[in-house]
């Protein structure tokens, strides 16, 4: 047995930013990462280069049940606080669109400086530590401590907070642990699912596709009264690209998506604007889409003639199609391509100022296996920060 005053499972975003805060505290701190190596899926985010925030950060940003549960920890640790973590670890970065921070050369730059301030904080990690149990022991006199087992070692700790993400890219070390010990503890989870995911279509859809495979267009997504304006990306499966991840954490089986290929143009005034040109459809359209894209949707769709060879009828139908394309995908890539999960440990289980379980304290949980999920674009990270931070002015 072993006595320590906290111990995280999982050595992602959140875990370790809680470490360092807990650490920095002067709390006695054993961070159990049951990977070989720590911060797998910081060091592919962003493409390598880590979207480590957004600077326009609010509730609005994310998927909850509660969606005002994760305003306290947002606030209490913004944006603008891990901008200076990262600027007084030299790093450097850059804003790439809507706000998001992505490091100038690699995420590796993010998981050294975590390590870092573990390091001064006093924090141990300890790799390949796979935690076997968890039980509460009660001490008498409103003690209470958790005996956390891995297979060398059992830890007695006060408090226990757990950091193991979601169910993404299980080759990443995505295990279901953190659920499994919120039903051992008898907390309501809302149902996991993966989010910012492509789509399939079904195979016919597939086959005719094939022609558009590769090309990505800025287009409007929408679906079940949410729209998002972003590319698109046509892949040999389905649909991907910023739009479609971010209208897929909505989305549910079954819905339609309706996709405006011309999201700045009424495509009805714009085709019969040209009517009686002899400029032919894909030529015209080239102007407003890829060329490459304008060419194989015509042939898919509406072989392409001049314009004034369509009849008004015709022309209402193209431009509805422009419009409004509408798509059933067949399913998601699932949990294998989803950058994140939805869902998660209910929030009305835990404290919002430190994402301590209301019914068993000690016990913690933070970053992404709780019921909050950030849109695309560096939120995801803010959330694993800022929860972290709470628990570990908590812990
Ligand atoms: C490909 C990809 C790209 C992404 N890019 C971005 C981005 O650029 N910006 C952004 O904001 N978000 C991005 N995300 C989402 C972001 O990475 C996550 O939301 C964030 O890492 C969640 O942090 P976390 O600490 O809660 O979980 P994780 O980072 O997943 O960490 C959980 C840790 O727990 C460990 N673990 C799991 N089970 C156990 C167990 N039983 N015992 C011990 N350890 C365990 C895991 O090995 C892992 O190290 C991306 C996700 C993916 C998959």
């Amino acid at each position: 047995m072993r006595s320590v005053d906290v111990v995280i499972v999982g050595a992602g975003a959140a875990g370790l930013m809680c470490a360092i805060e807990a650490g920095k505290r002067g709390r006695k701190v054993v961070v159990l990462e049951h990977a070989e190596r720590i911060g797998k899926k910081i060091a592919i985010s962003g493409g390598g280069r880590c979207n480590f925030t957004n600077v326009n950060t609010s509730a609005d940003n994310f998927i909850s049940s509660n969606p005002h549960f994760c305003k306290s920890a947002l606030a209490r640790y913004t944006p603008a606080d891990f901008i200076s973590l990262v600027e007084k670890h030299g790093i450097a970065y850059h804003e790439k669109k809507l706000g998001q921070l992505f490091c100038d050369d690699s995420s590796r730059r993010i998981i050294e400086m975590l390590l870092t301030e573990c390091s001064e904080a006093g924090a141990v990690i300890s790799c390949r530590s796979l935690v076997r149990s968890v039980a509460r022991k009660d001490y008498g006199k409103g003690k209470t401590h958790f005996q956390v087992a891995t297979d060398d070692v059992t830890f007695v700790v006060e408090s226990l907070v757990v950091a193991t993400g979601g169910l993404s890219i299980p080759p990443l070390g995505a295990t279901d642990f953190g659920y499994r010990l919120a039903r051992q503890f008898e907390l309501g989870i809302q149902e996991p699912r993966p989010a910012l995911v492509p789509f399939t279509l079904s195979r016919p859809a597939q086959r005719e596709l094939t022609t558009l495979s590769g090309i990505s267009i800025d287009a409007s997504v929408s679906c079940l009264g949410k729209e998002f304006r972003e590319n698109i990306l046509i892949t040999h499966r389905g649909l991907s690209g910023p739009a479609i991840l971010q209208i897929s954490t909505y989305w549910l089986p079954g819905e339609i998506v309706t996709i405006n290929l011309l999201p700045d143009h009424d495509a009805f005034n714009l085709l019969r604007a040209h009517e009686n040109k002899e400029i032919e459809l894909a030529n015209f359209l080239s102007q407003f889409l890829p060329r490459r894209f304008a060419h194989a949707w015509c042939a898919l769709n509406f072989p392409s003639q001049p314009l004034k060879r369509y009849t008004p009828r015709q022309l209402a139908e193209i431009a509805e199609k422009l419009n409004r394309w509408e798509v059933i995908p067949a399913g998601t890539e699932g949990y294998k391509k989803a950058e994140v999960t939805a869902g998660g440990v209910a929030t009305d289980e835990l404290s919002s100022q430190s994402m301590e379980v209301k019914s068993v304290p000690g016990l913690y949980f933070i970053g992404e296996v709780v019921d909050v999920t950030g849109k695309l674009g560096g939120y995801n990270f803010q959330w694993a920060w800022a929860s972290g931070y709470a628990a570990g002015q908590s812990v």
